[in-house]
């Protein structure tokens, strides 16, 4: 019986019976099938101004929950029109944002499972398919062996790139002396570095005087004998030179920093020497880019993204250590809350010393999935097609009379420009995004405005590439 003076216990709220889940799951992946069926038929940038996604939204969130169906008709007809369709086979922007698939429905397993991974106990698949799967990476890249789980080191997936440069920031800042030390630290990279590195060494309590821009050559790699100088110049002024970071792969031009080099540079003094290989990484999966792993065996940490060009939903960056005690000693902090046997035993991976956050999702499963259904036979398939297609076109660009490359051909990137300087060039960029059939971005070399075709979307072809040439051709 019950008691008119007590209210009724709350119920919480309606959730989906499993059979309602089961066709709404089945219709937004019908959804997803159409989209990616139909990307190519969209303009690529979406005609839109600031605010007009948001006056298309209702102020208030609904008090009483809608239907399914009302919310992917709305992801149909506000949503998926309003975003800048990164998946367009015609997408050249910046670095490729691979999706795939097959990493789609991990991403999707990863969310139903609902695990939250910071420690092995707190669900060890997570952590240990996450070990294997580097080890995987590792052997299907040909990475150095010190990368892999059986020694010190290993791998573990962050975030983004910007994230793994942070913890190496971090590691090699207390190896060096940590705080007390930090006024006299002195960090290495190239004019060329991507611009996480900055704000990674800005975060990790530098000042900005604190990190030196090496000069680079006339392909925009370092200049290792510059870094040399440098590095003797800081040691006769009684600093502590502690991190270099070399890129292999930079964002404006695809360049190679010389790491063999620089590692020789770095380890006569002690510095730890990090390789972001944010983009370039993913073409070591074709034993014939393996020059790109020179002298790896001698870095201490090394990071790409499976997120940009193998087929891998953002966010997927692969970070490598030779030796992770470094890392833990600079971010492992163990609350009383966080403390479990399996911890204490030592006999187990926490990925969450690993990392700046203490949660992690679940995103080896989208890699696992992505290697299990493209083998790597596919994986090799997907780089080598982009990398013959960037290469058709930088023949077409170098005979074009009104075209010239503007830095050497590099993996799936060309960097051109127009004969007649920044003014056509601007222009040429203008005129090819605004056919909606392709979308380039551009960058600054030698200060001089350069456009770049970055060939590598996950649906993009050599026949996207060649339509891609026509219209350098036509609007040139
Ligand atoms: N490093 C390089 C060389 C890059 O090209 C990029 C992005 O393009 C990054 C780092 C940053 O990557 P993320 O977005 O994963 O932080």
């Amino acid at each position: 019986m019950t008691d008119p003076m007590m209210p009724e216990a709350p119920s919480g709220p309606d959730h989906m019976t499993p059979d309602e889940f089961r066709a709404a799951g089945h219709a937004t992946v019908d959804w997803i099938a159409d989209f990616l069926a139909g990307v190519a038929d969209r303009p690529i940038m979406p005609d839109l101004a600031p605010g007009d996604v948001r006056a298309s939204l209702p102020p208030s969130p609904p008090s009483v929950g809608e239907s399914f169906d009302a919310l992917l008709d709305d992801v149909d007809s506000l949503i998926a029109p309003a975003v800048t369709q990164w998946q367009h086979p015609g997408f050249f922007g910046y670095f490729p944002a691979n999706s795939s698939p097959p990493s789609v429905l991990g991403e999707l397993v990863s969310a139903g499972l609902g695990v939250q991974g910071m420690l092995w106990s707190t669900s060890p698949a997570c952590t240990e398919l996450e070990t294997h799967v580097l080890d995987w990476l590792a052997e299907a890249c040909g990475l150095p062996d010190r990368f892999r789980s059986d020694g010190p080191g290993g791998g573990v997936i962050q975030d983004s790139a910007s994230s793994a440069s942070l913890c190496a920031v971090l590691a090699a800042r207390d190896r060096s002396g940590g705080s007390e030390a930090l006024p006299d630290l002195r960090v290495y990279t190239s004019g060329q570095a991507h611009s996480s590195i900055e704000k990674d060494v800005l975060v990790a309590g530098f000042g900005r005087h604190q990190l030196r821009v090496v000069p680079v050559d006339g392909d925009y790699a370092m200049d290792a004998d510059a870094l040399a100088r440098m590095v003797d110049a800081d040691l006769a002024d009684g600093l502590v030179p502690c991190l270099v970071v070399a890129t292999v792969g930079t964002t404006s031009s695809g360049a190679v920093d010389p790491v063999a080099r620089i590692a020789e540079v770095a380890s006569a003094v002690g510095a730890w020497v990090h390789v972001d290989s944010a983009w370039a990484g993913s073409a070591t999966v074709c034993p014939e880019h393996s020059d790109l792993l020179d002298g790896l065996d001698r870095v201490d940490s090394y990071a790409f993204n499976p997120h940009k060009w193998l087929l891998t939903n953002f966010d997927c960056s692969a970070f490598y250590v030779a030796d992770a005690a470094p890392l833990a000693a600079s971010l492992s902090i163990v609350p009383d809350y966080l403390r479990n046997a399996a911890s204490d035993s030592g006999e187990v991976v926490d990925y969450r010393d690993w990392q700046v956050p203490l949660g992690r999702r679940f995103r080896a499963l989208k890699l696992w999935f992505v290697m299990r259904s493209y083998g790597t036979d596919g994986l090799r398939a997907h780089i080598r097609a982009h990398v013959a297609a960037a290469a058709t076109l930088a023949d077409r660009v170098r005979a074009n009379p009104r075209l010239e490359m503007a830095a050497p051909l590099s993996l799936g990137l060309v960097c051109l420009r127009h004969v007649d300087g920044d003014e056509a060039s601007e222009r040429l960029l203008a005129d090819v995004n605004s056919t909606g059939e392709a979308f380039l971005t551009h960058t600054k070399l030698d200060d001089r405005f350069v456009l770049r075709v970055a060939v590598g979307g996950t649906w993009t072809t050599a026949t996207h590439v060649d339509r891609l040439a026509d219209l350098f051709d036509d609007l040139a």
